[in-house]
This record gives C-alpha cells, structure tokens and sequence, in this order.
C-alpha cells in the first residue's frame, strides 16, 4: 500500500500533532518565499511552540550560518530560536568532515584558487556562485593526487533554485555534477534527501523517528529524507512541488517513486491553526 497522501484537516490534524513532539522543517516555501513569511506560519509555528512541541529547522542552503537562519526566523517574526536548532547543510558538512578527517587534515571548499595545500584531505562543494573553470581544475588535482585519499562531499544536489514568477537560478547539484564527472567519482551528500542531515539532529536532540514529522515542499528532497527516515511527512504547497507531481507518483509502477509521496499535504502550514486551537 502507497502513502495516502490525504489533506490534513483539522480533526486529522489534531491526532498527528498530538503524536509527534518533533517538527523538522524546510525553510524556503515553508515557512518563507525569499524575505517574505508566509502568511500564518509564525503563528503556527509559535502555538506549536506553546503546545510543548520541540521544533527544528533542516535546510539544503549551504550559504548561511545557523545564526543567520535565527536571525531571519525572529526579524520574519517566528519564535525565537536557538541556532542549535538550525541544521544547514554547511553546517552539518563541517560537522562530517570534522568527524571523517584526521586531526590537522584541510578541506579545499570550492572558493578560491590557491597552490596545492598538502593537508587537504577533502574536497567539499556548496553553493558557490563565483564557481570557475579554475576552480574545477583545482579540485581535479585534489581528488587525484596520489598520495593520499581525497574524500568528494557535497552539500546537497538540489540542481535548481526557484525564483518568483517562474524563472529559476541553477541550484549547487549543478556543481557536484560537474566535480563528479571530472573525478569519476560520486560525492558524498549532506543534505535533503540524504539521512546525514538527520542523523545530525538526532545526534544534538532525543529523537524519535517515530515520534517527528518532516515538513516541507520538495518531494525529492523533503518529503523523501523523511519518508526514508521513518518521519511523517506532510507536504506544504506554498513552495515548490504541486499535487500534479504527487499524482505522477502514485500512478506510477516504479517502487523508488513510493517513497516521493508524502504521508499528508496542507495548502499552507497555517492550515495547522485551527487543529491548536481548543
Ligand atoms: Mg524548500
């Protein structure tokens, strides 16, 4: 049996809230389009709060720190946060190369050209938007000098980033692809739909898969990381995936498309309102 993915009304919405103490969410086209909250979410986000539930942010951008993201969600006016409560794929990245590297070994971020430097035991790729043919050129020589094994990390695949008006900007996946076909070689993913960025929340907070929902608005990112990570998963439509793409996937006969379709959608998270409300 596929996942439903039924509209959560309010009497539905009460039971799944009411089992979960955890709430992982994606930022862009969540809880904000660009410098814009959507309009609710703070409300929604704050009576979750006050409900006693505990609530994390899990984002693909690998362009800003945790603080950066708390300083946002207070200026958009939602609860204070913690940056300990924000897991972005850069800082989740530092994190891996922390624990997969010797003591003393370097990373060459795509960033900037320099001559070789012999601690570096691993090339990481990010959003980078000065990204050069020189630059590709560096990493190559990293991950192919023979002395020592060269680890390949990526933060995240997501190959396009949507603008307003349906125009879009290429995403960082468009980066690692190019990394990766230099160096024969895949990278390792940080981000959505990766596990890591999970396993990075659940290593700083007590939690229960069983217990947390995973909300978001991309199918191939979102929805899938929670569906993988035994989440609830509920699908917003204020961001990127439509229920035209959810429809595709329960039509289709392919058992890897299954895991695209989320247990729940909402049109907006302030749909969730009426369900704190008593
Ligand atoms: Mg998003």
């Amino acid at each position: 049996m596929g996942r439903p993915c039924r509209q959560l009304e309010a009497a539905a919405a009460r039971a799944v809230l009411g089992a979960a103490d955890t709430l992982l969410f994606d930022c862009d086209g969540v809880l904000w389009r660009g410098d814009a909250a959507v309009a609710g979410a703070p409300g929604t986000l704050a009576r979750l709060e006050a409900a006693g539930k505990r609530l994390c942010y899990v984002t693909n951008n690998s362009s800003r720190t945790r603080q950066a993201y708390a300083d946002k969600l207070r200026r958009l006016g939602f609860p204070a946060a913690a940056p300990r409560q924000v897991f972005g794929s850069a800082y989740c990245a530092a994190r891996y190369l922390r624990q997969a590297l010797p003591p003393g070994a370097a990373a060459y971020v795509l960033g900037g050209a320099a001559p070789l430097d012999p601690a570096v035991r691993a090339v990481l790729v990010g959003f980078d938007e000065h990204f050069a043919y020189a630059k590709l050129c560096q990493a190559l020589r990293y991950l192919l000098r023979g002395d020592a094994a060269c680890l390949l990390v990526g933060t995240n695949r997501d190959h396009r980033l949507p603008l307003e008006g349906g125009a879009a900007i290429p995403g960082t996946g468009c980066l690692v692809k190019a990394v990766e076909v230099a160096a024969e070689r895949e990278a390792f993913i940080i981000g959505k739909p990766s596990r890591y960025i999970f396993d990075c929340v659940v290593s700083e907070f007590d939690i229960d898969p069983a217990r947390t929902i995973m909300v978001g608005d991309r199918l191939d990112t979102d929805i899938l990381m929670g569906n993988t990570c035994g989440l609830t998963t509920i699908l917003t439509l204020t961001g990127v995936s439509t229920l035209e793409e959810v429809k595709g996937h329960q039509e289709s006969d392919c058992p890897a498309r299954k895991n695209l379709i989320p247990d729940y959608y909402v049109d907006s998270i302030a749909d969730l309102l009426p369900a704190l409300e008593d």
